[in-house]
């Protein structure tokens, strides 16, 4: 018989950190979606648009749906925190470094399902995502007990912190749900202080529109300029919200060496990046997250960076024309368009 301690126990011999059990239901926290929508939140991301009647409610995802089984694997590594890192330094959002998590952590979903298959003996349905399906992970971490949505908007979990990453499985099984989890937030704002943005426009909400990972990883074209200047160093995403989040001073760091940072990442400056040809950067991403991104939009980024930093190599790489041979995302016209925007700009 297939119990939710057999589960969890064969999740954490998978290598799984965390996993609770939410009902399959449209909970009352979904709504606010809808109104966080109408606000014009989601910016560029339409996709949440189309499947909002999905997002609030699990059972249009996966019809006869009972049960949702959440997983937590922790990607903290040993490296230093972007808010402690000086001037020049690359600013690459820490879940990025290093392989994939959809992959990762989709073979070990993939592992659990097989299991819970066999182990029931008769046909049920069930879907699993990383990130990859309209449903808010996050929301259902939280009512599995998992941890609670922080007023950054980031799932913490009291022992581990925040730098985890979140799975689901829907399934038609019927399971006993766990308890949710309790908010311990309580009057800290460190978060919505240190926010650079003001994309926190108030605990819980976050216009993603104003947000340095918006702007770096969804932005498709050019990055507004009036918004360019708030990017910063930031050259992938940003993490400045969980940086100084207190639930995360004492993270563990995962053993799994599948998030450790790529060499070429691993506290490099922007400049040093800068200089990297298009094919090197192009093998760094491939079968990282970063891959979303691509040449152009981190070339892009780059050159944001480069033109926001006070470090003295920063300017030097802007004008230094070496490797443009090797480099035809710079003669990208949206690519050229920010890399004259960064020359022409008031550094630091
Ligand atoms: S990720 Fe950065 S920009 Fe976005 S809300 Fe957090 S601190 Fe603000
Ligand atoms: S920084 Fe404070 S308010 Fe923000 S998520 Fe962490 S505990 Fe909550």
């Amino acid at each position: 018989m297939l119990t939710p301690s057999a589960i969890k126990s064969r999740a954490s011999e998978i290598g799984f950190d965390l996993c609770g059990i939410a009902p399959a239901e449209a909970l009352p926290q979904l709504a606010r979606f809808r109104e966080w929508l109408a606000r014009g939140y989601a910016g560029e991301m339409a996709y949440l648009a189309r499947t909002a009647d999905q997002r609030t409610d699990p059972r249009l995802v996966l019809p006869g749906a009972r049960s949702i089984i959440v997983t937590g694997t922790v990607y903290n590594t040993d490296r230093p925190y972007s808010t402690t890192r000086g001037a020049g330094q690359a600013r690459v959002a820490r879940y990025a470094w290093g392989e994939d998590y959809h992959d990762v952590i989709g073979k070990r979903q993939h592992l659990l399902l097989g299991w819970m298959k066999e182990t029931v003996g008769e046909a049920f349905n069930a879907v699993a995502y990383v990130d990859t399906g309209p449903v808010h992970e996050k929301v259902f971490a939280e009512r599995a007990g998992v941890g609670w949505v922080g007023k950054n908007t980031c799932l913490i979990n009291q022992e581990l912190g925040s730098w985890i990453f979140l799975g689901v499985i829907l399934c038609s099984l019927e399971l006993e749900p766990d308890a949710p989890a309790v908010d311990q937030c309580g009057r800290c704002r460190r978060c919505l202080d240190a926010c650079p943005t003001g994309a926190l426009v108030e605990p819980y909400v976050l216009d993603a529109t104003r947000c340095i990972s918006y702007l770096t990883i969804e932005v498709r074209g050019a990055i507004p300029e009036s918004q360019r200047r708030d990017v910063g160093e930031h050259v992938y995403g940003c993490d400045i919200c969980q940086d100084v989040c207190p639930w995360n001073r004492r993270a563990p760091i995962s053993t799994d060496r599948a998030w450790l940072p790529r060499t070429i990442f691993d506290q490099a400056t922007t400049a040093e990046l800068w200089d990297r040809p298009d094919r090197e950067l192009r093998a760094a991403l491939k079968d990282s997250a970063m891959t979303r991104a691509g040449v152009r939009r981190l070339r892009r980024n780059l050159s944001v960076a480069l033109g926001n930093s006070a470090d003295p190599t920063a300017e030097a790489a802007l004008f230094n024309d070496d490797n443009r041979a090797d480099s035809p995302s710079l003669m990208d016209s949206m690519v050229k368009e920010h890399v004259e925007w960064a020359k022409a700009g008031e550094r630091g």
